[in-house]
């Protein structure tokens, strides 16, 4: 029987495996990942309000997996041979009929004293972490910031820094303790979040203005000490600094034939296979694909690849040529804990929401949707 093996249990690779037993592709799925558990990193922006434990954004897939007949393999990726049929592991080497890469994206850890940041997408603990800070804060300075892969712009991840930056904001006002603060947004960009559109921009800055946010932008970060963020002309001391940088590719692709692009993720084409390597397809944060320079690095996206690569090898699989292309999309919702703002962009759309707590219950229900798919 084929074997479809499957790098990573993250958005793009559970939806693909869905989608494959959806399509009724007669086929084993092995899914090879360090952990039986999906970390819902979008809910991590709630954590420091209290509205979301670390515990509860931590999804077992046992079950998932039995659901969909998954063959998992609790190990961590460290190579490939033969073209990418066999997969090599630190337990071990596993062969395959179809490789889909959806094992995400890798922070780019190269500022001097990046260190004394913290980077809160690097996951439940960081969040944790942030909320443990701001409740032993009784004023200072709070600096949010983020910045992109110089050889990749559109590898980064700017919409949750927005909304950590919001979020503490509203929080510090609900809790009273918001005028013995000072928050700072920075970033090297003089309009942060362009992905989102012009319109969205302006708004973003806007309710900066209108919460008293005060910005340092347009100047190339240099380095992060201690108590300090060091911009070209410029500096900002801070009790405690966020700070999201570029995104590039995993570690253990250098261990491969892989072709990799300027910012090193995988390349792909529009249907999401791995130039020059027969039957080798990557969805998500760790691929490069042709498209809008507004595509973004997000959960929907990843989705939305991983459906082109589960279409495409239902194809291969009868013979056919593969010719599903993935739908470039951004949905986001920057949430700001008491209210929040759409965003939606393909082709032919650029829609930018007003400012309406609606938004935020439709991101829980958003939440709501995938923990309970992925469950
Ligand atoms: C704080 C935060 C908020 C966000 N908010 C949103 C949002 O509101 N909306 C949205 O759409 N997106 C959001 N995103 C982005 C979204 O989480 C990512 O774009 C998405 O997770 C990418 O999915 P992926 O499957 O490509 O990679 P990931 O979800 O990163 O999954 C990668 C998988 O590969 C595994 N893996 C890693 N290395 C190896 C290895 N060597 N071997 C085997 N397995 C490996 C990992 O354990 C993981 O299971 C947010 C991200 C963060 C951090």
């Amino acid at each position: 029987m084929t074997n479809i093996t499957i790098i990573g249990s993250g958005f793009a690779a559970l939806t693909a495996a869905r989608a494959l037993r959806k399509r009724k592709v007669d086929a084993t799925i092995t899914m090879i990942s360090p952990r039986r558990e999906l970390h819902f990193l979008p809910s991590t922006i709630w954590i420091p309000a209290g509205i979301r434990s670390g515990a509860r954004l931590k999804v077992q897939l046992a079950h998932f997996f039995a659901k969909h007949r998954i063959d998992f393999v609790e190990a961590s990726v460290t190579g490939l041979k033969h073209g990418g049929r066999v997969v090599e592991t630190d337990h071990g080497d596993v062969s395959n009929d179809h490789l889909i890469i959806a094992c995400g994206a890798r922070f780019i850890r190269k500022l001097p004293g990046i260190e004394h940041a913290l980077i809160p997408c690097e996951g439940i603990a960081v969040g944790e972490e942030i909320g443990r800070r701001l409740d032993a804060m009784k004023g200072g300075t709070i600096a949010v910031g983020f910045s992109t892969n110089p050889e990749e712009p559109g590898a980064m991840r700017g919409g949750p820094m927005f909304e950590f930056l919001f979020i503490i904001d509203t929080l510090l006002r609900q809790r009273g303790k918001r005028p013995g603060f000072q928050i700072v947004f920075f970033s090297p960009s003089p309009r942060p979040g362009a992905r989102l559109g012009q319109r969205a921009v302006d708004g973003l800055l806007q309710e900066m203005k209108d919460r008293g946010i005060v910005t340092q932008l347009g100047r190339k970060i240099l380095r992060i000490e201690e108590r300090k963020v060091v911009l070209e002309g410029g500096e900002i001391d801070a009790d405690l600094i966020l700070f999201m940088p570029g995104l590039t590719g995993p570690a253990w692709l250098a261990n491969t034939e892989l072709p990799l692009s300027p910012g090193g993720m995988i390349k792909a084409d529009e249907c999401c296979r791995v130039e020059g390597l027969p039957n080798v397809w990557v969805a998500g944060d760790a691929g490069s694909f042709p498209g809008p320079d507004w595509m973004p690095k997000q959960a929907h996206q990843a989705d939305l690849q991983a459906l082109a690569v589960a279409a495409n090898i239902a194809a291969v699989e009868t013979g056919a040529e593969p010719s599903t292309r993935f739908k470039p999309e951004l949905v986001c919702i920057v949430d700001t804990l008491d209210s929040g703002m759409l965003v939606f962009r393909n082709e032919k759309f650029n829609f930018v929401g007003p400012k309406m707590k609606l938004f935020h219950w439709l991101k829980r229900l958003f939440e709501r949707h995938y923990l309970t798919t992925f469950r």
